[in-house]
């Protein structure tokens, strides 16, 4: 139960609390005032009690003893008289004379019986009650002080003098007895002397207490003695018609035949009546300081509590992330103290926090903001309206390893930096520069119509040299491009999709891409197989396989198609059209058609020492026509495996002879110039002019595979195919048809005329190994001739 009522103390306010404890100890005080206001007021109401007992007891003693002493004083006085001695002498004879002159003398001594007795006890004269008194009782009376007497029923204060013959007389003659019933002894008179009750008792043997004479109603006196229990030390008190009494009892008189006790007392509520006015004083005062105290109690805590719970509003505030807030300055020393902790902690945890957000967003070297700020920001934006023409201009340090690898780690971080700021101070007008990654970083506008603008300005920016200790670095770099539109609509995605330009930027002959949805093409298992297609020429991961050309006129092998092959550890087989396309974009192309023909000019030669005389047709791509140095490469390459020129046939397609024909035609004339043959790829999808067609230096035409597949079956295919090669014949061009699937078709193209055919129906394309072993078991090979061999 206590534990239950801490707990829930526990849970009251500070305001509360407080309070609870000031009435508390308010209310302790009263109680401890009032009770030692009490206790001290009944000891002192009880101390006067007993101190006017003590005062009532002499009063009633002195009352008792002078109302005794006036009376022996008088009889004294009579004793002597001459004229009374004689009326006793004659009393023999004459008693009523004697008892006419006591019976003056009671009433002048104000004493209502009397008695005169013989000196050998016997009764001379009596007044009306007094018939029994006997001579034994007299010593107890003898003093000035008398004794008390009791005769039929009554108690009398009693004075008992000798008579003697001569003053100087041994012996009496006689005894006056005068005597006060003791109602006439304690009269109203002593009342209003002892100012407390008086009653007299008498304890005679065999009988009851009995009250004997009272300042108040005997009956009332009765019935308070009996009723009296002691309390402490002589002190009683009693009941009676519902009022408490405090008393005590004293002893009036000891004689040996009997013996009379005082009851003094008084009502409580005398006795106690300055304690209860005291009482009531002292509550009226601690009412007073009570509500003092609370309102004390209540002001104080108020001052101490308010400004706690304005601090704890505060401290909740920061807890819920809000930091810049004023924090009340409290108005004690421990509450300011609290206030300063809390401030401190705001202090701390903002700190923290920017520090953690810096650390967050904030790239480490260059102190721009990192892409997990730029996704911040743009989705920011976006959020905010979805018509932002926001804008990422993407950019890589091209051949940044190279750098690292020339000027060192440290050099290169350098040299990172100096880009950095170079970029943050150019573009400080820009919404955004961003270190995206390592060599790459990025400025994001806000108007996508700026891209070129801002293009040509990151080229002219970054061109002039930076100074990394005393060397001058010129760089180079590659931009994608993307914006915001109904496609890109998170950060992410422009990320991703400037990314995308980038990478078929890097691919291409333009320095930058802007993104638009053709590029999208390139998924993230495309971007992941371009991202290793730089690699293949080295890692052994690509490789050439060969398909033997038939010439129909011969029925001999006398060339071979190389194409390539790309085993990717992971992917396994990548089709030679999707990576060709993919090193097109990506800038890998020129790498791997040099590696094509070097491998096809190799072989070649390997194959001759083998006895076999095979020409080498290999192909190439549109980009490889823009290569001014392609054709001199090819021919230091014949050279140097001592290759001539016409064992090799370069192919292009149709379309990439047609996209740049100038371009095409310069390039192809010095291949053709050098003696390689040429042949036009996949003829017949594109739309080549006839006219240009016939500019071009061209000896072959490669009817596409799509015609032929079906040659067999499609008179259609056949019409086309006859066209194809009467054209070529006209032309003076020879043909082959690739996409040979069966003997049919072959027979049908023998007929036609046309000069070689390729296809499935005579080898599909053999490895290195397999083609060996191909040649070694058909007869019909073009062998290198006799004296060559010699
Ligand atoms: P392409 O130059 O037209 O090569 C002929 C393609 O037809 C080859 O596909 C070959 O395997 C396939 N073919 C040959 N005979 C038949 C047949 O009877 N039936 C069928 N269905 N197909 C037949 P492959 O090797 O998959 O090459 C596809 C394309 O990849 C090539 O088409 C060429 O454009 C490109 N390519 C291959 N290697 C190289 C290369 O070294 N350089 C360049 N630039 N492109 C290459
Ligand atoms: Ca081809
Ligand atoms: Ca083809």
């Amino acid at each position: 139960m206590l534990i239950n009522v801490l707990s829930k103390v526990n849970h009251f306010s500070l305001k509360t609390k407080l309070l609870l404890s000031f009435t508390i100890i308010v209310f302790s005080l009263v109680l401890v005032t009032i009770y030692v206001t009490q206790s001290v007021a009944v000891t002192h109401s009880k101390r006067i009690l007993q101190e006017n007992i003590r005062v009532s007891n002499v009063v009633v003693h002195e009352h008792v003893n002078d109302t005794a002493k006036v009376v022996h004083k008088a009889a004294t006085n009579l004793s002597s008289d001459f004229s009374l001695k004689s009326l006793i002498l004659n009393a023999k004879t004459d008693s009523a004379s004697l008892n006419v002159a006591m019976n003056n003398f009671s009433s002048r001594f104000n004493t209502s019986d009397f008695a005169v007795l013989s000196a050998q006890g016997e009764i001379i004269v009596n007044s009306v009650g007094f018939s029994s008194l006997s001579i034994d009782k007299l010593d107890e009376l003898k003093g000035e002080k008398g004794g008390w007497l009791y005769i039929n029923d009554s108690f009398y204060l009693s004075v008992a003098v000798p008579v003697k013959n001569t003053p100087l007389s041994r012996n009496a003659m006689a005894y006056l007895v005068f005597a006060k019933p003791i109602e006439r002894v304690f009269n109203q008179d002593l009342a209003t002397l002892s100012n407390l009750n008086v009653a007299v008792y008498a304890n005679l043997p065999n009988m009851p207490e009995q009250v004997v004479s009272s300042t108040l109603d005997l009956d009332f006196a009765q019935h308070v003695l009996k009723r009296r229990s002691l309390i402490e030390n002589d002190l009683y008190t009693s009941s009676f018609d519902q009022v408490n009494y405090y008393g005590a009892i004293k002893t009036l008189a000891e004689q040996p035949s009997l013996q009379l006790y005082l009851m003094l007392f008084t009502e409580e509520e005398k006795v106690f009546l300055s304690y209860t006015a005291l009482l009531k004083n002292v509550i009226v005062l601690l009412a007073i300081a009570s509500i003092i105290a609370l309102i004390f109690a209540l002001v104080l805590s108020q001052t101490i509590s308010s400004p706690l719970l304005k601090l704890s509003q505060v401290a909740q505030k920061i807890g819920e992330g809000e930091h810049s807030i004023n924090i009340p300055c409290g108005n004690t020393k421990e509450v300011n103290r609290l206030a300063d902790a809390i401030f401190q902690m705001n202090y701390k945890i903002t700190k923290r926090n920017t520090e953690i957000q810096k650390l967050a967003f904030v790239d480490d070297l260059t102190e721009l903001p990192n892409r997990t700020a730029f996704y911040e920001f743009v989705n920011q934006r976006l959020s905010e309206s979805v018509k932002v023409p926001l804008a990422l201009i993407l950019i890589d340090i091209a051949k940044f390893t190279d750098i690292n690898d020339a000027i060192g780690y440290q050099s290169a971080d350098l040299l990172l930096n100096q880009i950095a700021q170079r970029l943050a101070k150019h573009f400080a007008d820009k919404l955004m520069v961003i270190r995206m990654a390592g060599n790459q970083f990025a400025i994001l506008i806000d108007n996508n119509k700026d891209i070129e603008k801002t293009v040509t300005e990151v080229t002219e920016c970054l061109h002039s040299p930076f100074s990394i200790d005393d060397l001058r670095i010129a760089i180079n770099q590659k931009i994608g491009c993307a914006h915001i539109d109904t496609n890109i609509s998170d950060a992410r995605s422009l990320a991703q999709a400037a990314d995308i330009a980038l990478k078929v930027a890097k691919g291409g002959y333009s320095s930058y891409v802007i993104f638009d949805e053709s590029l999208n093409l390139y998924d993230s298992h495309k971007l992941a197989l371009m991202s290793e297609l730089g690699n293949i020429t080295q890692n052994g991961q690509l490789t050439l396989h060969y398909q033997p050309q038939l010439c129909l006129e011969k029925n001999k092998v006398e060339n071979v198609e190389c194409l390539a092959r790309w085993i990717h550890p992971e992917f396994g087989f990548v089709p030679p059209d999707v990576f060709i396309e993919l090193a097109e974009h990506s800038g890998q192309i020129k790498a791997i058609t040099r590696f094509v023909i070097t491998r096809a000019i190799e072989q070649h030669s390997h194959w001759r020492s083998l006895g076999y005389d095979i020409v080498m047709a290999v192909n190439i791509s549109t980009i490889d026509l823009s290569d001014k140095h392609f054709s001199e490469f090819v021919h230091d390459t014949l050279i140097k495996h001592n290759v001539s020129a016409d064992k090799l046939i370069i192919e292009v397609t149709e379309s990439a002879a047609m996209e740049e024909p100038e371009l095409a035609l310069q390039c192809l004339s010095s291949l053709s110039e050098i003696g390689i043959k040429l042949s036009i790829d996949d003829f017949g999808t594109g739309y080549s002019s006839m006219a240009q067609l016939k500019k071009m230096p061209v000896n072959e035409l490669k009817i596409d595979k799509a015609f032929v597949l079906n040659l067999a079956k499609d008179t259609e295919d056949q019409s086309i195919v006859a066209t194809f090669i009467a054209l070529a014949k006209n032309l003076n061009l020879a043909t082959v048809a690739e996409g040979v699937e069966d003997q049919a078709s072959l027979d049908l193209l023998k007929q036609m005329g046309c000069t070689y055919a390729q296809g499935y129906h005579i080898s599909r394309p053999l490895s290195e190994n397999a083609i060996i072993e191909w040649f070694k078991s058909d007869t019909n090979i073009n062998l290198v001739a006799q004296q060559e061999v010699n």
